[in-house]
C-alpha cells in the first residue's frame, strides 16, 4: 500500500470510530413526568451548562469535549428541581379563537370572528376581523401573521442592505424552533415568523444582525462594529427583550 493510500485509509478508520456528539435520554421530574433530555458535547465548552429549551419540552446540557455523557446527565438530575421551576414559568399556549387574543408588532389584537365576514383577516384598529369556517381560523391567523412578518421583514432588510451597501438577498420566513433569524451560504435570510407578535425594534434587531452576517459570517469584532454601525440605537434593548419574552411567542399558535 503506497503512503498516501495508507494515510487514506487511516483517515476514513478515524472518521468511522469518531465520538458520538450528542447523547439523548429523559428526566425523572420532581412531578412525576418525564422530561427529554439531550446532552451534547461541545468542542469549545469549558464546563458543563443546562438550558430548557423555549418551549419548555426538553432540557438541554452542553459538556466539554472531555465530559462522558454520564457526567451531563447527572448535571441535569442534579438541577431538575431548577428546571421544574423554569417550567412552570413557560408561558401555556393561548387558544387562538374567536374572542381571545393575539400579540401583533408589541399590541394586543382582539379576534372576531363572523361567519359572513371575508375568510382573509383584515385589520380595523385593533380588531382582526376574519370569517369563514371557525375551525380553520387559528390557521388562517397564523398563515396571515406569516405574511405580515415577511412585508415588514423584507422593509426592515432592505433599509439595513443600504446602510451596510450591501445588495438586497432574498427573503424567507422560518418556523424554526429555536433560531431568530438565519442567514444561508447563498445568501438567503430566514426571519422567524413569530417576531411579528414582538414589537418592531425586536424584529428589526434580528434583521439586522442577519443583514451584518452577510458581510462578517461569524460573531467577530468586525461583525459586531457594522451591527452597531447599521442597527437602531435600542439594539440591547431588544435582545433583552428577546430574552425574557422570546418563549412567550413559542407559546401562540403551537
Ligand atoms: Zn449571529
Amino acid at each position: 500500500m503506497t503512503s498516501r493510500a495508507r494515510r487514506g485509509l487511516e483517515s476514513f478508520l478515524k472518521r468511522k470510530a469518531a465520538p458520538p456528539t450528542e447523547w439523548r435520554g429523559t428526566l425523572a421530574m420532581p412531578d412525576g413526568t418525564a422530561l427529554p433530555l439531550i446532552v451534547r458535547r461541545h468542542p469549545t465548552a469549558r464546563r458543563l451548562t443546562l438550558r430548557l429549551s423555549a418551549d419548555g419540552n426538553e432540557a438541554r446540557v452542553s459538556i466539554p469535549r472531555w465530559a462522558p455523557f454520564s457526567e451531563g446527565a447527572d448535571f441535569a438530575r442534579s438541577r431538575s428541581e431548577w428546571l421544574a421551576s423554569r417550567r412552570s414559568a413557560v408561558p401555556k399556549a393561548q387558544d387562538i379563537v374567536p374572542g381571545s387574543t393575539v400579540p401583533y408588532r408589541g399590541r394586543t389584537l382582539r379576534i372576531v370572528w363572523e361567519s359572513r365576514l371575508p375568510r382573509t383577516p383584515a385589520l380595523v384598529g385593533d380588531d382582526l376581523r376574519i370569517g369563514g369556517p371557525q375551525d380553520a381560523v387559528a390557521r388562517r391567523i397564523a398563515r396571515w401573521l406569516e405574511g405580515e412578518l415577511l412585508a415588514f421583514a423584507a422593509a426592515d432588510l432592505s433599509e439595513f442592505c443600504a446602510r451596510a451597501d450591501r445588495p438586497v438577498p432574498e427573503i424567507k420566513s422560518s418556523r424554526a424552533r429555536r433560531r431568530w433569524g438565519s442567514c444561508s451560504n447563498g445568501g438567503t435570510v430566514r426571519i422567524n415568523w413569530r417576531l411579528i407578535m414582538a414589537p418592531d425594534h425586536v424584529r428589526r434587531s434580528v434583521v439586522a444582525h442577519e443583514v451584518a452576517h452577510l458581510v462578517h459570517f461569524d460573531h467577530s469584532p468586525r461583525f459586531y462594529a457594522l451591527l452597531a454601525r447599521i442597527a437602531d440605537p435600542d439594539l440591547a434593548a431588544a435582545e433583552r427583550w428577546l430574552k425574557r419574552h422570546g418563549p412567550t411567542l413559542y407559546a401562540q399558535f403551537d
